[in-house]
């Protein structure tokens, strides 16, 4: 379902180039549980950036839904990861203005859902989350385990089929870290691909792959 062909990534800075993904091949089936790990500066963010569609590589290909989609433009990307691609961070990149109901709508409202299913749909993902009863609090009134579970329910709205995470838990503590790792392994469960960024060599052994990254490059 996803698949990077010899994909290379550059970044050029002035007169320094890092290559940050160096010919990386990489198949992720439908369903799979991947976690990603590795040093600091090893590519993990530009890989996921890559396979969110976020970013396209320099070289190579990238296989989504059976496409090749390297080296298309932006306006294209969007369009393909509209509603296929979820995305959670470590800063869990609420909007602090708007409610956690409203935060968890915006991202239908962007899929073009009308008013009454979107309503519908946002209790029903913060209900599955465990957190209706703080649909009306602002994110900063939440703990960081509750702040974490409505970006998760953010990204599943649009019942994704890949969900991205980057380090869900680096801001969390252990307990409710744990919770975000039950959480993920649920949706896996119910058929969501994941992939997964982890400095927790914990949390990556719930995965049920690890892929190592080196110097932009996997690990064997
Ligand atoms: P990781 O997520 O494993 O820490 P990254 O994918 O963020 O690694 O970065 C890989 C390499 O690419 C690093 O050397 C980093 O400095 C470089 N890099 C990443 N993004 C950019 C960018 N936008 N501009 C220049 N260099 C970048």
């Amino acid at each position: 379902m996803l698949e990077l062909k010899r994909t290379t990534k550059r970044f050029v800075g002035g007169e320094v180039v890092t290559t940050a993904l160096n010919a990386v091949s990489l198949r992720i089936n439908a369903g799979e549980y991947v976690a990603v790990v590795g040093p600091s500066g090893c590519g993990k963010s530009t890989l996921l950036s890559i396979l969110g569609l976020l970013d396209s590589p320099d070289e190579g290909e990238y296989w989504f839904d059976g496409r090749n989609v390297a080296g298309r433009r932006e306006s294209e990307l969007s369009e393909q990861r509209r509603g296929r691609i979820g995305f959670i961070f470590q800063s869990f990149n609420l909007i602090e203005s708007l409610s956690v109901m409203e935060n968890v709508e915006l991202a239908l409202e962007y899929a073009g859902i009308p008013a009454a299913e979107r309503r519908e749909r946002v209790a029903e993902m913060l209900g599955k989350l465990g957190i209706a009863h703080r649909g009306a609090h602002r994110p900063s009134q939440l703990s960081g385990g509750q702040q974490q579970r409505v970006a998760i329910a953010r990204a599943l709205v649009n019942r994704p089929a890949v969900l991205l995470a980057d380090e869900p838990t680096g801001n969390l503590d252990s307990a409710h870290g744990d919770e975000v790792m039950s959480i993920l392994e649920k949706i896996n469960a119910e058929g969501t691909t994941i992939v997964m960024v982890t400095h927790s060599p914990e949390h990556a052994a719930r995965a049920a792959r690890t892929i190592g990254l080196l110097d932009g490059a996997i690990k064997q």
